[in-house]
């Protein structure tokens, strides 16, 4: 696997210095994607990771110049809106990074032309600032019918153009029963004991996708953790993480998202427990964006040590020789995608390590965009051709650590197989 930060490593990136009048500066900041763009299209190393590159790079290539003075300023946001800022660049391909004297920190100017336009725009349409709140949106599908109607509208091209909501945002995964409404009944999982909860335990952070379309797999955790004897609770009220608004480039919204959430978990955190995260965007969001953007927070600091992805919280038990390995189960083949978000700190190894102690079980992860876009919506190229490549692999069992990359490669294979996550064939395996 590609990779060469690590996690807790010396901070030698520059903060992001959004609180400065100059970053938001129209001209100097074409004047410094006009710098960077040049920069990328003399080294091409990123033309195959993600779509904002090739996107760039047929700008420039179809240009009447072939190079960027032939690109209109304008044409930089079609670059600016394909990427989802995975920081993947950053982290395991550019070599000009800093303190390289190049100074190439892509991902941050991405957030920056993203920040400057939703300012620009005060927020963009009804329709755009639905599509970077996923508890909103998911609240509202939860209602019986007016979420039905509302799913339907925003489902529906016709009114998707009206309303200028992004194409793909679709609502029809949002579920009734959500997570939180299956362990409402569970007092014992409510996160508004923790004066009376005692030793080290987990708090789960469900995040809008666990809570609103795959709440499966929050219980899938939830048993697991509890098959092993883990103390575990919801965190009592969360929002968005904040991950939507920072893709659609709305830094106010994050930085609420940042008081309302870590206020929450501190509590916990506190006390010495750890946060898992049922979502990589999610985790990312809390572990290198709200550092990058308030360095000098020291609540987001200790929340972002104790933020942990739920096969790296188990892998980390099992190293302490505490995880059950009675598994009465066999799962084959299994083929995982290791989404992005999961690649650029090294979070994802546990998968592999975790299911490959189930016995008669191979695991083969397979790293690329699974066409996800990893967008709040979940809605990005479809054509990965990652459903193929495990199709090929003729797996026993196939699945994603991102509940959105799963469904968008069960999509795309439309054969009537289902991707399971890899939480799902963990409680398979135990039998439980
Ligand atoms: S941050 Fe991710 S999506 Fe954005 S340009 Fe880099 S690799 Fe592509
Ligand atoms: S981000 Fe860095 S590695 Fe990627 S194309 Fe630009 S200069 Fe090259």
């Amino acid at each position: 696997m590609e990779g060469k930060t690590k996690r807790n490593e010396a901070p030698l990136r520059p903060p992001l210095e959004w609180r400065r009048t100059s970053f938001w500066d129209e001209e100097r900041l074409f004047e410094e994607m006009e710098r960077v763009f040049d920069i990328c299209h003399g080294c091409r190393r990123c033309l195959t990771l993600c779509p904002t590159f090739s996107t760039l790079f047929e700008l420039v290539d179809e240009s009447s110049t072939m190079r960027l003075d032939g690109v209109a300023r304008e044409d930089y946001w079609r670059v600016v809106e394909r990427c989802y800022l995975c920081d993947l660049c950053y982290a395991t391909r550019c070599p000009y990074i800093p303190p390289h004297e190049r100074m190439v920190d892509f991902p941050h100017l991405m957030l920056r032309a993203k920040a400057v336009r939703y300012r620009k725009r005060g927020g963009g349409s009804l329709g755009e600032r639905l599509s970077i709140s996923p508890d909103a949106l998911g609240g509202v599908a939860a209602i019986p019918v007016l979420g039905r109607m509302v799913c339907a509208a925003i489902d529906n091209p016709l009114t998707r153009r009206l309303l200028r909501v992004p194409s793909e945002t679709g609502l029809a995964g949002c579920r009734r029963d959500t997570l939180r409404w299956r362990l409402a009944r569970r007092s014992d999982m409510s996160g508004k004991s923790a004066r009376q909860m005692v030793g080290e335990g987990v708090v789960l952070f469900v995040t809008c996708h666990g809570n609103y379309r795959f709440p499966e797999v929050g219980e899938h955790l939830i048993a697991i953790l509890e098959h092993n004897a883990v103390p575990v609770v919801v965190v009592e009220r969360e929002r968005c993480c904040g991950m939507s608004g920072l893709e659609g480039g709305d830094l106010e919204g994050v930085r609420k998202a940042k008081e309302f959430n870590l206020q929450r978990l501190a509590k916990w955190v506190g006390k010495g427990w750890k946060v898992l995260v049922l979502q990589p965007s999610c985790l990312q969001l809390f572990r290198r964006w709200l550092p990058a953007l308030f360095p000098d927070d020291e609540m987001v600091r200790r929340v972002g040590m104790a933020v942990l992805d739920p096969f790296e919280y188990l892998m980390s038990f099992h190293h302490a020789e505490r995880l059950k390995t009675d598994f009465r189960h066999a799962l084959g083949v299994v083929v995982c995608h290791l989404p992005c978000r999961l690649r650029v700190d090294g979070s994802g190894a546990g998968i592999r390590e975790l299911l490959s102690l189930i016995p008669d079980t191979y695991v083969e992860m397979v790293e690329g965009c699974a066409g996800s876009g990893c967008a709040p919506s979940g809605g990005g190229a479809r054509d990965s051709g990652m459903g193929e490549r495990i199709r090929q692999i003729m797996p026993d069992h196939y699945g994603s650590a991102c509940m959105l990359a799963g469904r968008c490669i069960e999509m795309e294979r439309a054969d009537g197989s289902r991707v399971e996550h890899p939480l799902a064939l963990l409680r398979k395996a135990y039998g439980i």
